[in-house]
């Protein structure tokens, strides 16, 4: 068509109060009456989108009138210009009421998705995709990770340095074809290639690189491999001395290594599969599924050390899928690069700088991770989908609360561990990818980021009010602090376990004046007196909490070193019924193995937990820390959460016997209080004369027993139906479940996570409902 002269066209986005206040009408009688065509539309983030083509002069004038001659009621906070070309598509000016495609654009951040079937086909089959991993099409491949803004378009993502090649663009042309209007895809021809570096960074002479990273797999070198949201490092899965080479040179003596696996059938041979966790390995977002170790499992003993689960994946983009076809065997360790307090390596540059000593090889390609995102970890308790991590595949994530804020923007920034942050606007809270453990400033700026890119994506300019930890400690907290000051923007301080209990009840629907008690079993977290909770049933709405059952505090001597020496926290239960010399005389035996510097460390350890001074527990995962030390299951944590879940598996391993365990529980003003000083006492008498795994399993049953049992008599008391579990420790299957049976059959409504993970990536969620409800 020949552009006429003078003909231009305008698209706007107008945002304020400009919904329901006649503003429509408004522009179509000014549209009109200056003889332009186009549309106004309502957008979903209550703005309005105006497009206008006609002749430039009157364009001008409309952009000029329009904002003087609103509605009185009406109020423009923002309007955004934009000139260009006319598409002469419109013969009229009309209102449109909806536009589904742009709304859902605008609101909803697409996730990446693992490789689909007819994808797979192709890469592994004789066609012109045949052995190159980059394609896609509408259906799979990357997203999120490759998106700089919204809309998703191509220009707007990093394959925009990848213009399509003519082949490429008539299937994404063709209404008929799977790859119509994807933007994710390539070919050989014009798409991204990948390289095989050595360790210094050179190029490796290769016909392919896949095949010959595959051979130096099966010869045991270690490779770094750049998938969708970050560096891997990669090493055969059934050769011990290369598992153990990788811990040696990552210094990560146990910390579970992630497996990937080519097929459902290959992972029957190493671990149990049920129809559930098959549908959850194969679902699009093809996470990391915690699976029982087979009695046969055939991996290297050093992939999963001490445990009786095991992580795994299927391949989720073409370069997985072929270097697992190319290595022939059924198991690769796939495990993040990145060290627990920094965040994911996206680029080569800081891969072949941090992994240097760690990788022998580098597999890279040429196409640009925007946003770095780690593999998601779930576990199925009893059918359940349980978050062990939320991120790729599912991040960013949306939850739609029962109210809405307003105008307001609310951030809650999280905790410490395992973190993200949540964004609150209207009636959606979104989440973040999984940030990781911020406690370095780089985590901190990586979450930073994530925050801005949700910012950037909905137009929210800054926080009106801004949630954190009351932890005086936490790096999370202090940002809070400044970000608070800086904007003038309100700070609400919410305690570590009312944000588990209240993202529990907002993932759950329940509304703004709801009740629920809530069995928060935990790590840690900073309690309203300073002491360290973590083993507490709160009676809990939104606005507030009322601590209403815990643990017994013990002192945990030395204070955080506790957690890295659970033998301490052992010394510190068996001290409060025992005196001194007794419990000498009784860890006495083993007591080089659980201290550093033996007797005299424990003395000293005694002595510390009779000052006054000395911090307090209540947290669960500090009592089953010091119960893996009493049954010598591990005495040195080298990773969060180690002696709880070995202890877990050699739980899983047991089973109902004639133990007699209980942990009991008396009432005291009014509080609930859990006896853990005869229960640790008991274990160490009763260890002895029982197999240890029935052991565990009768300390795993007596816990979950005592909470469901307290749980359901403060229901009673405070006449309130229903009771939730959350918490770090939810995840532990035994307890979970045994939780789960005694409240059922005491015909209570129990609420659990299913969308959020139950340790900390569901604080930031937690944090700005709490923040929302003290605002309304
Ligand atoms: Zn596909
Ligand atoms: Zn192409
Ligand atoms: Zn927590």
């Amino acid at each position: 068509m020949v552009q006429l002269m003078g003909m231009r066209r305008v698209h706007l986005y107008i945002r304020g109060l400009v919904q329901g206040v006649g503003f429509r009408p408004y522009v179509y009688s000014l549209a009109t009456s200056k003889g332009l065509c186009g549309f106004v539309s309502n957008l979903a983030d209550a703005g309005v989108e105006v497009i206008v083509e006609g002749d430039e002069t009157a364009l001008r004038e409309f952009l000029e009138e329009l904002p003087k001659k609103r509605p009185s009621v009406s109020r423009i906070d923002e309007m955004e210009v934009e000139w260009g070309a006319p598409s002469y598509a419109f013969s009229s000016f009309e209102i449109s009421d909806s536009q589904e495609r742009r709304i859902s654009v605008r609101s909803v951040i697409p996730v990446d998705l693992g490789i689909c079937d007819l994808c797979v086909t192709e890469i592994t089959g004789n066609t012109r995709y045949g052995g190159y991993p980059f394609t896609s099409c509408a259906q799979c491949g990357p997203r999120f990770t490759m998106i700089r803004k919204l809309p998703y378009d191509r220009v707007n993502t990093s394959m925009d340095v990848f213009p399509f090649c003519p082949e490429c663009l008539r299937e994404y042309l063709d209404p008929k074809n799977r790859r119509y209007d994807a933007q994710g895809f390539a070919c050989p021809l014009c798409g991204p290639k990948l390289t095989l570096l050595d360790a210094s960074g050179e190029a490796v002479e290769s016909k392919d690189p896949i095949i010959s990273a595959a051979r130096l797999l099966s010869e045991g070198s270690i490779i770094a491999v750049k998938g969708l949201g970050g560096f891997h490092l990669a090493v055969n899965a059934l050769d011990e001395s290369s598992v153990s080479e990788l811990r040696k040179r990552r210094r990560r003596p146990n910390q579970p290594f992630a497996i990937m696996s080519p097929s459902i059938e290959e992972i029957t041979r190493f671990a149990e599969v049920s129809e559930g966790e098959a549908q959850l390995l194969l679902s699009p977002a093809r996470p990391i599924v915690v699976l029982k170790k087979s009695d046969n499992c055939n991996l290297a003993d050093s992939v999963a050390p001490g445990l009786n689960s095991i992580g795994v994946m299927l391949p989720y983009t073409g370069i997985h899928l072929l270097l697992l076809r190319a290595f022939r065997r059924e198991a690769l360790v796939m495990t993040s690069a990145n060290y627990p307090s920094k965040p994911m390596m996206i680029d080569e540059r800081s891969a072949l700088s941090e992994l240097k000593g760690v990788a022998d090889y580098y597999l890279v390609h040429n196409r640009e991770i925007v946003n770095r995102c780690d593999d998601s970890v779930i576990k199925s308790i009893g059918g359940d989908r349980v978050f062990l991590r939320k991120s790729r595949g599912y991040s960013p994530s949306y939850l739609r609360a029962g109210w809405s804020v307003g105008d307001k923007y609310i951030l809650g920034l999280g905790g410490e561990l395992n973190n993200n942050a949540s964004l609150f606007v209207k009636d959606q809270i979104i989440t973040t990818q999984h940030i990781g453990d911020v406690d370095e400033l780089e985590t901190l700026d990586f979450m930073k980021n994530a925050i801005k890119f949700i910012e950037k994506t909905y137009d929210l300019r800054k926080p009106d009010v801004i949630a954190c930890d009351m932890n005086p400690a936490f790096l999370t907290r202090r940002y809070a602090e400044e970000l608070s000051a800086e904007l003038g923007s309100p700070l609400v301080r919410v305690q570590h376990h009312h944000a588990h209990a209240a993202a529990l009840m907002a993932e759950n629907g329940i509304g703004l004046d709801g009740e629920v008690v809530s069995i928060v079993i935990d790590g840690t977290g900073y309690g309203l007196d300073g002491n360290s909770w973590g083993g507490e049933i709160l009676v809990a709405g939104y606005r507030d909490f009322k601590r209403a059952a815990h643990l017994e505090p013990h002192p945990m001597p030395g204070g955080d070193a506790c957690a890295y020496y659970p033998a301490r926290m052992l010394a510190s239960f068996l001290s409060s019924k025992l005196s001194d010399s007794d419990v000498e005389k009784l860890l006495e035996k083993d007591a080089t193995k659980y201290f550093k510097h033996g007797i005299e460390e424990l003395k000293l350890v005694l002595k510390q937990c009779k000052e006054t001074r000395s911090l307090k527990t209540t947290s669960l995962g500090r009592l089953l820390d010091a119960l893996a030390v009493a049954l010598d299951v591990c005495w040195l944590r080298t990773y969060e959460g180690e002696p709880p879940m070995r202890l877990e598996s050699l739980a899983l391993r047991g089973g109902p016997s004639e133990i007699k365990l209980e942990l009991e529980y008396r009432k005291e003003n009014g509080m609930y209080i859990f006896d853990t000083s005869s229960f640790v006492n008991a274990v160490f008498d009763l260890k002895n004369s029982y197999d240890r795994k029935d052991m565990a399993f009768a300390i795993h049953k007596s816990i979950g027993d005592a909470f469901a049992e307290v749980a359901c008599l403060l229901a009673e008391e405070c006449g309130v139906q229903t009771i939730g579990l959350t918490g770090g420790a939810a995840v532990n299957t035994l307890i979970n479940h045994s939780i789960k049976e005694k409240i059922m059959k005491n015909n209570k409504k129990l609420i659990i996570h299913k969308n959020y993970p139950c340790g900390d990536g569901c604080v930031s969620l937690g944090q700005s409902v709490v923040a929302s409800s003290r605002i309304l």
